[in-house]
């Protein structure tokens, strides 16, 4: 096979996903489940803002007032971030985006910087969770903080209570996980990120998933995703 064929047959085995759900809708816990089955590697956006503000770089200072309050951090920076990682995984496989892009504006430089590297969109996955679930589901939630691990102590509790399941460290209630900031960022999704929804569906590549828990999500999902591979 010709050298630019080659490459062009490996950039198309690179899946590249997004997943879609307002705060609290189970994104984190069904990435994860999406990484296990496909052998993806998932990109969280949040998780990659808390880990430089546990780091305490500048981008971490940077951010912090802005993630403590709700609020959306600037285009400009998270595109910047993103690119970064996504060019650190340029020959990583398959790769989905969590909580990247939030914006109008972030997806469309996502499409024009997917093909710098050798990408492009295969699948949108949409989660529609109904609102009252989630609201109930927040006050549960706990993290393990430096892998990004969540719990729920209704439904997913730890082996442990109060520690992760791998590394038996304590685990933290995330400060944007008060119902206060809370409202503001479900605000922030609906006035936002929410008309990303008719951009996508435009592009074909939407599959949209109603559900109240993550069980009945991912069997839907699987089989959204699996003729993809
Ligand atoms: P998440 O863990 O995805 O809920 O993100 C937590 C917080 O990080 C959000 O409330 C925002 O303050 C910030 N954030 C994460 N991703 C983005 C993004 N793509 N654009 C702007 N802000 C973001």
């Amino acid at each position: 096979m010709a050298p630019t064929a080659a490459a062009a047959v490996a950039a198309r085995s690179m899946r590249t996903f997004l997943i879609m759900g307002c705060p609290g809708s189970g994104k984190g816990t069904l990435s994860k489940r999406i990484a296990n089955t496909f052998n993806v590697k998932t990109l969280s956006s949040g998780d990659i803002l808390r880990h430089h503000i546990q780091q305490g770089t500048e981008l971490g200072k940077r951010v912090t007032a802005t993630l403590a309050s709700g609020g959306l951090v600037d285009d400009a920076i998270m595109v910047d971030l993103m690119h970064h990682e996504l060019i650190d995984h340029v020959h990583g496989g398959h790769v989905l985006l969590d909580g990247f892009p939030r914006t109008v504006g972030q997806a469309r430089d996502l499409a024009e910087f997917l093909p710098k590297v050798k990408r492009r969109l295969d699948a949108v996955v949409s989660l529609d969770v109904p609102e009252e679930v989630i609201l109930d589901r927040i006050d549960g939630r706990w993290i393990h903080a430096p892998s990004g691990r969540t719990y729920n102590m209704s439904f997913n509790p730890p082996k442990v209570p109060g520690c992760d399941d791998i590394t038996g460290e304590p685990l933290t209630k995330r400060p944007d996980d008060t119902r206060e900031v809370f409202g503001e960022r479900l605000r922030q999704y609906h006035a936002i990120t929410e008309p990303l929804l008719e951009y996508y569906r435009e592009t074909g590549l939407l599959q949209v998933h109603t559900g109240s828990t993550s069980n009945e999500l991912f069997p839907k999902i699987k089989a959204g995703l699996e003729p993809l591979f």
